[in-house]
């Protein structure tokens, strides 16, 4: 750390600690390193949240409640006001020719200092809409000209802050920061992409400001367009940099090399085709080659099936397991929970018969026996399908010869999983199945070094699915629908929305629902089962069990309990308080209905304190059917969010980039990202020095495999 003499004389460095900030000093410092910025270069990247409007410059006089403007004018008198919360705010009073206004501040009585009698001042906010005044707006004193304000009387920024640093303490250090190294910025993009367009020189763009530039247009925009090219610029840095990631994995992963060849000539496959009671549609049919293909190689597998609920992934993976088998390797198929694997072990063992197959099933409720058995024929490096929850990976189960995992339902099976796999032996090919419509731009962004294959199409001979939106003040017909199909020899769930994970409360509201229903004159011939994560696993599996197999008529059931079954017959679902639900996840609830042949239909009742906006998400499930087009509907009306694993993913979150709207932007970086990557495997090039240096010191982890040593 330099001595506090040197501070005058040494120029400030990117990564100068901000206690050097004119203003900031030590104390402040700390303050500011809650927010993770320790740094100038941090600094200047801590990109506002939003921006406000503070441009439009008003008179006094013309004033009106609701709006959003921006004053000038001077203090006339100032006061502070004791509140009977024992608080003392402070009221300052501004005027020019046409009138005066007020200005409160909750508070904040030392703007007396500020705000003295005489000076000139520029103020923005929002009037109130019931008085003549203002209340908390963002001001400035006027000192020289009108152009360089800060804080007022432009598009101002927002910046997320922490208890010690105001707005106005926060956009004076940025703007220190900023005159000190913006431009001794290192810029992560290499030369060849700083063209007047992101993805090069030659095209003809919008014109692309350099870094230093965005930079301080981002937090001190001069206007709208301003604003949006800096936005852009610096999306593109963000997209690009992510996409680096995901092609530096993709490359890393291509070259671990030391995969196995895990399909054959598929003599078995071919044969459990023929055997199957329906031809694989065509885009099984296309899956399954490039899944194949992929086995093929010697290169490990990372790929992904993705198709909706019912649209036939089990028996695509099961054909792949048979090219596995065949080469006398081993497969795992994991579910996320104990009732799916059980489920996915019956079956696949329907599936494997005959093919003269054998397939085990290994989970918590495996008999000793049964597990020392199936123990050893792994141990011994038998070619068996062994089906189990995700916690064979973690248990001392052995398998020496593990050639193919298949994984359901976990989106984001990561490096760290698979470096688990690769402790057993070599690394085998992972196929991941998973019924969450990701929308493209998503898809890009979280798995991009992932192959993908999709089952777009859902088999033939499926009855329709009608989706209806139902307030609880139809609950009496609802009742009735349901009395009318029960009777008529079909099954229906009941969902119930987790309101605690696995909680009292959950269980409670499950109850409760159930004893609503069963009690209820209408349904009082039917058997109505209730299934709840507070319930024991074997208990789970006896409800299950008897729902599948006809003998209790309505199931009540929270989603902690994956839905996640196979019964033909139930052709109706009701989901309560459905708009505390991503609309993703319930389309996934409702493909658990309308597997038949009979049509199904799928209720959505709404909470009794629903807003315009989740009425209108409802809606559109009862409009459309296509997973994908809901999943963008979800992206644009929530956000990408904790939706899709991005949480998991250890990627940073996107500042800036918006994955709902910037989807020409994500493809030009990621186009940009891989041509970087295949003319500079391993980034050694001089102009890819501090795109690697940048690399690395964000994206450490993720980035392990790829550029360490
Ligand atoms: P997913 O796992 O994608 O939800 P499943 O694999 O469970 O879907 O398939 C759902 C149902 O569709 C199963 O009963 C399966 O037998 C059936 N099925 C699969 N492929 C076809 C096909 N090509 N034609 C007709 N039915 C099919
Ligand atoms: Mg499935």
């Amino acid at each position: 750390m330099p001595a506090p003499a040197a501070r005058s004389a040494a120029p400030l460095q990117p990564s100068s600690r901000l206690q050097y900030l004119p203003g900031v000093g030590p104390h402040r410092a700390a303050r500011f390193e809650h927010l993770g910025l320790a740094t100038l270069g941090q600094l200047v990247r801590h990109y506002p949240r939003t921006w406000l409007d503070a441009r439009r410059f008003v008179r006094i006089g013309e004033l009106k409640p609701g709006e959003l403007v921006t004053v000038v004018g001077r203090v006339r008198s100032t006061a502070a006001r004791s509140t009977r919360a024992g608080r003392t705010d402070f009221v300052a009073l501004v005027e020019d020719d046409t009138g005066s206004l007020q200005c409160y501040f909750f508070g904040q009585p030392f703007l007396a200092r500020t705000f003295r009698p005489g000076a000139r001042v520029v103020v923005s906010g929002e009037m109130d809409p019931l008085e003549h005044r203002m209340l908390n707006p963002l001001f400035e004193v006027l000192e020289g000209e009108i152009e360089t304000l800060l804080h007022a009387g432009r598009l101002v920024p927002v910046h997320a802050l922490t208890r010690g640093i105001t707005a106005r303490g926060m956009r004076s250090a940025v703007r220190h920061a900023l005159d000190a190294v913006a431009d001794r910025l290192p810029d992560p993009l290499p030369p060849g992409l700083r063209g007047p367009d992101p993805r090069g020189a030659a095209a003809p763009g919008p014109g692309v400001p350099p870094l230093a530039e965005a930079l301080v247009q981002i937090h001190f925009p001069d206007d709208d367009a301003a604003l949006e090219r800096a936005r852009r610029r610096l999306a593109f840095e963000e997209l690009f940099l992510l996409q680096m990631v995901m092609a530096l994995r993709r490359r890393a992963l291509n070259e671990t090399g030391s995969g196995l060849v895990t399909a054959g000539e598929g003599r078995s496959a071919a044969r459990a085709i023929e055997g199957l009671p329906y031809a694989l549609t065509a885009d099984q049919g296309r899956s399954l080659a490039e899944i194949v293909a992929d086995m093929r190689r010697e290169m490990p597998m990372h790929r992904m099936l993705l198709g909706d609920v019912g649209s036939g992934k089990t028996v695509v993976a099961f054909l792949a397991a048979l090219h596995a088998l065949e080469s006398g390797l081993q497969v795992a198929f994991m579910a996320p929970t104990e009732i799916l694997a059980r489920q996915h072990g019956a079956t696949l063992a329907r599936l494997a018969a005959p093919a003269g197959v054998a397939v085990e099933v290994l989970t918590g409720a495996t008999s000793a026996q049964d597990r020392r058995r199936i123990g050893a024929r792994l141990d011994q490096g038998e070619p068996v399908l062994v089906v189990g929850t995700h916690a064979l990976l973690e248990e001392k189960v052995r398998m020496p010869r593990l050639g193919l995992a298949i994984v359901d339902e976990q989106h984001r099976f990561g490096v760290r999983q698979r470096a688990t796999l690769a402790r057993k032996g070599v690394i085998p090919d992972v196929l991941v199945l998973t019924a969450t419509p990701i929308p493209r731009t998503l898809m890009l962004a979280c798995y991009g070094d992932l192959q993908v294959s999709i089952l777009h199409e859902r088999p033939a001979g499926r009855g329709r699915l009608v989706t209806r939106v139902a307030g609880e003040e139809k609950f009496p017909q609802v009742v009735e629908f349901l009395a009318r199909e029960l009777a008529a020899g079909r099954q229906a769930f009941v969902v119930v929305p987790v309101i605690e994970e696995g909680g009292r409360l959950e269980a409670r509201a499950a109850e409760a629902e159930h004893q609503r229903l069963s009690s209820h004159p209408l349904l009082q011939r039917f058997k109505v089962a209730l299934l709840h994560g507070r319930l024991k696993a074997e208990e789970k599996q006896r409800v299950m069990q008897a729902f599948a197999a006809g003998e209790t008529h309505l199931l009540v059931t929270t989603t902690v309990v994956e839905v996640g079954v196979d019964v033909p017959n139930a052709t109706v679902m009701v989901v309560e308080n459905a708009d505390r639900f991503g609309l993703t996840q319930l389309h996934q609830l409702r493909g658990r209905v309308g597997r038949g042949s009979e049509r199904s239909v799928c209720v959505l009742v709404p909470s009794p304190g629903v807003t315009a906006l989740g009425h209108e998400r409802l809606e559109i499930m009862a409009r459309t059917d296509d997973g994908f087009a809901i999943a963008e509907a979800d992206l644009r009306l929530r956000g990408p969010g904790e939706l899709w694993g991005t949480r998991q993913s250890g990627l940073p979150r996107l500042k800036l980039a918006d994955l709902a709207r910037d989807g020409a932007l994500l493809d030009q970086a990621t186009e940009a990202a891989r041509a970087v990557v295949d003319a500079d495997p391993w980034l050694a090039a001089p102009d890819n020095a501090v795109l690697k240096q940048v690399l690395l010191a964000g994206f450490r982890e993720p980035l392990e495999l790829a550029l360490a040593g």
